[in-house]
């Protein structure tokens, strides 16, 4: 096992930055995720943890050693692709034992009939025999090591790129969307396969998604990034209490965090969402901005609750969507008097809409007039300006659902 430090770790690609003075430490033996959309930058950053790709500038430790300048046969961490990258000429057996055929590779392996021969003495040899048979029985391969890769499913390919990877048994796992080839419930399962895997190996993984269900399921922590900053380092629970700004918050958790434009008048503990003004939670009380000043107010869906549109304490407003997701429904809603703010199409303002969810079926429909009462006790406030986070953390073991 081994801990993984990264310091101001920088990529630029033609004049731009697409990995920006990253710092980071990946402790031994943890299971470190880091998520962001498309193009931000997470397999540049692992591609540089893996050496596959040059530092710009910054510095790479595993452990006390420095790797950023060594080989990637030099830095004791294996890659997992998002295409399985299987040898299709060569059965499952030699697939996982390749690498370690290559640990030993002589010149003279080239050899058309000699080099063939060489590789399947070692492949025979009792201690890469023995490697990869247990590692297939993890993998629960062993029925299919004499197979060629064509004729095995998507999730059996999967398995036989991890075990691969396990194979070598190294001190850290890099994994690059290994699961975004998979249909949806393959993923889910091959999910399951990979934590139970992380638990039964202790190496450390370092594990790239832009799925936020998949960087909430699995890791022990999570590296928010945008744009090749990090946005965010946190545990799964606390990124989501917790969002340090409003790029997190509507990333994580769908339907995402409803942002609403309110003004918070922290001295007189008051929040002014439309035409209603509310007293500020405890914990949204204690922030010390002077004066009152426009926010956003971050409300998860389901700390939101129809009511009756005559209830003076709901905001009013009308049904635009229902949304019926088997055990639960998702209700978008578009309010009288109260704006949102949407990430990345704050110009379009496409619609002034929230929604929540709701356990059970609905019975509502377009059109429907109704109260939309919020629960603050989990809320959180952002800069109306900059989007970055106001209010206090929240205590972690705080957040209770508010299902209507
Ligand atoms: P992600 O994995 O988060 O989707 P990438 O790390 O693949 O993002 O890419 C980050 C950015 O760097 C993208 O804008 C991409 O176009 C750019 N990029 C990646 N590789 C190269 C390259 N070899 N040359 C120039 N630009 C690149
Ligand atoms: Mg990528």
């Amino acid at each position: 096992m081994s801990s993984i430090t990264l310091t101001q770790v920088t990529k630029v690609f033609v004049s731009k930055p697409v990995v920006d003075k990253v710092s980071l430490d990946v402790t031994s033996g943890e299971f470190l995720v880091l998520l962001g959309p498309s193009g931000c930058g997470k397999s540049t950053l692992l591609r540089m943890l893996a050496g596959l790709e040059s530092l710009t500038s910054g510095e790479i430790y595993l452990g006390q050693r420095r790797v950023d300048a060594l080989p990637p046969s030099a830095r004791d961490m294996a890659f997992v692709f998002q295409s399985y990258a299987l040898y299709p000429h060569m059965t499952v057996r030699r697939n996982m034992s390749f690498p370690l055929i290559m640990r030993q590779f002589k010149w003279w392996f080239h050899i058309p009939i000699i080099g063939h021969l060489a590789k399947r003495r070692i492949e025979a040899s009792p201690e890469v025999s023995a490697m990869v048979d247990r590692t297939a029985r993890i993998l629960a391969l062993t029925d299919m090591l004499d197979r060629y890769p064509r004729t095995l499913s998507g999730g059996q390919r999967q398995r036989v790129a991890l075990g691969r990877a396990m194979v070598r048994q190294p001190e850290v796992f890099l994994m690059d969307e290994p699961l975004s080839n998979l249909d949806a419930k393959l993923r889910s399962s091959m999910r399951a396969e990979i934590i139970k895997l992380h638990r039964k190996l202790g190496g450390t993984f370092v594990y790239v998604t832009h799925d936020q269900i998949e960087a909430m399921t699995m890791g022990t922590r999570i590296v928010m990034m945008r744009e090749g900053v990090v946005q965010q380092v946190g545990t799964p629970r606390d990124i989501y209490a917790n969002p340090a700004n409003t790029f997190v918050a509507r990333f994580i958790g769908t339907p995402a965090m409803n942002l609403l434009l309110a003004r918070m008048d922290a001295p007189q503990g008051q929040l002014e969402v439309g035409d209603q003004k509310f007293a500020l939670p405890a914990h949204l009380a204690s922030v010390t901005v002077g004066g009152s000043q426009d926010v956003l107010l971050g409300i998860r869906p389901n700390s939101l609750a129809v009511v009756d549109p005559q209830d003076k304490r709901g905001l009013a407003g009308t049904v635009s969507l229902v949304e019926h997701i088997g055990a639960d429904s998702i209700i978008t809603i578009k309010l009288d008097s109260v704006k949102t703010a949407h990430e990345g199409d704050s110009e379009s303002d496409a619609s002034d809409e929230i929604m929540l969810t709701k356990s059970g079926y609905s019975n509502l429909s377009a059109g429907s007039r109704v109260g939309v009462m919020m629960n603050l006790d989990n809320a959180s406030i952002f800069s109306a300006s900059s989007g970055q986070r106001i209010s206090t953390d929240l205590s972690v073991t705080c957040p209770v659902d508010f299902k209507n």
